[in-house]
C-alpha cells in the first residue's frame, strides 16, 4: 500500500529551520508494510530554510502571511500545494499522514490568527484542506493524534481495510465475491458502526435489482465511511460476545468461563483486547469454525504491529 506522508515526518531536513520531525512509528513500523509518497508544499514554494508563515483568518478563505514581514504568500503556497496534490492524485495512495500544527499540513490543528495577531482558533492547513476536498474517503490522520493508542489502532485498521477494499475491487469481483467480502467484515463493521453494517447488508441484498457496478459503487461509499468510524470498548465487547456465540456449543464449560471472564476483564479495562481475541482465535482454530476464522476483525493488520496489546487502545 502507498501512504502519502509529510516529508519532515520521514526524516527529511525540510522544515523552516532545516530540521525534521522524524516519526519512528511511521518509518519503522508502518514502513514495513507501506511505500511512502512524500510531500512538502512549503519547501517547494519557499525553499529551506525559510521564514515561518501563519494562517490569518479572513472569513471566506485563510490568508498565508509571512511572519517575517507580513507579506501575503497565499498564491505561492496554493500553487505548490496544487502541484503536490496532483502528484498524490496520480499515485494511487491509500492514506495520508500529515504533520500536525503546520499552516500547510495541519489537519484541524493549524493555528488561525486574527489580523491583530491574536490566535483565533484552529483549522486545516492549506495543503491538508485541499487533500480533504480531493480525497473525501481516504484514511487521513496527523502524527500527533497517532500518539494516542486508540486513534492509532483505529487508523491502522482503517488503512488496511481501505487497502483490502481497493485490492478486492481491482480483482473485478462479482456478486458472490461481494457477499463473501461483506461477510468477512461483519465483526469489524459492527465494532465500528452497527447501523452502517446493516445498511451495507441491504446494499448487498440488492432488493432493487441494480446492476452490479451500481451496487459496488454504493457499497464502496458506505464501506469507506464505516471503516473511518472509531470502535469503542462497549461496541467491541458486544462483538466479542457475539463471536463467543459461535463457539459456545463446542468449548468446555471451563473454556467458556475463561472466555467470558476475559471479555469482562477487557470491558473493565483490566486486560487488553488481544487477550480475549487471542482466546477466540485459538478456539476458532481448535474447533475449525470457518466463519470466525474468515473474520478480518481477528487479524485486521499484521500482528507484529501489536496495537491491541496496549491497554490504552480501547476507549
Ligand atoms: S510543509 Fe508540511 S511537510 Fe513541509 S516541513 Fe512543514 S509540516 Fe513538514
Amino acid at each position: 500500500m502507498k501512504i502519502a506522508v509529510s516529508s519532515c515526518l520521514l526524516g527529511a531536513r525540510i522544515r523552516y529551520d532545516g530540521g525534521h520531525k522524524h516519526d519512528r512509528f511511521i518509518t519503522d513500523e508502518l514502513g514495513r508494510y507501506a511505500e511512502f509518497v512524500p510531500f512538502c508544499p512549503e519547501h517547494l514554494a519557499f525553499g529551506t530554510p525559510r521564514p515561518t508563515i501563519r494562517l490569518v483568518d479572513a472569513k471566506e478563505k485563510h490568508i498565508v502571511q509571512s511572519n517575517k514581514d507580513g507579506r501575503d504568500l497565499t498564491e505561492q503556497l496554493m500553487q505548490t500545494s496544487r502541484s503536490e496534490l496532483e502528484v498524490l492524485e496520480h499515485s494511487s495512495i491509500g492514506g495520508i499522514i500529515f504533520k500536525s500544527k503546520s499552516p500547510s499540513c495541519g489537519m484541524g490543528s493549524a493555528v488561525l490568527y486574527r489580523k491583530n495577531g491574536y490566535a483565533e482558533g484552529k483549522g486545516n492547513g492549506v495543503f491538508a484542506e485541499l487533500c480533504k476536498v480531493a480525497f473525501p474517503l481516504l484514511p487521513m490522520e496527523e502524527e500527533g493524534r497517532l500518539l494516542d493508542p486508540w486513534l492509532r489502532e483505529n487508523f491502522v485498521m482503517q488503512l488496511f481495510a481501505y487497502d483490502d477494499f481497493e485490492r478486492f475491487q481491482s480483482a473485478h469481483p462479482g456478486m458472490n465475491e461481494l457477499v463473501a467480502f461483506h461477510q468477512s467484515y461483519k465483526f469489524m463493521l459492527q465494532a465500528k458502526d452497527e447501523k452502517a453494517y446493516r445498511a451495507l447488508g441491504n446494499i448487498v441484498a440488492n432488493h432493487d435489482k441494480l446492476a452490479f457496478e451500481e451496487v459496488l459503487k454504493h457499497y464502496e461509499l458506505l464501506f469507506k465511511r464505516a471503516i473511518a468510524q472509531k470502535s469503542s470498548i462497549g461496541k467491541t465487547r458486544n462483538v466479542l460476545e457475539h463471536m463467543a456465540g459461535f463457539v459456545k456449543n463446542l468449548i468446555t464449560p471451563v473454556e467458556k468461563s475463561i472466555l467470558h471472564e476475559q471479555i469482562k476483564d477487557y470491558a473493565n479495562k483490566i486486560i487488553p483486547l488481544i487477550t480475549p481475541l487471542g482466546t477466540l482465535d485459538m478456539f476458532a482454530k481448535k474447533y475449525e469454525v470457518a466463519y470466525l476464522l474468515g473474520q478480518k476483525f481477528l487479524h485486521p493488520y499484521p500482528k507484529e504491529l501489536a496495537l491491541r496489546s496496549d491497554m490504552r487502545s480501547g476507549r
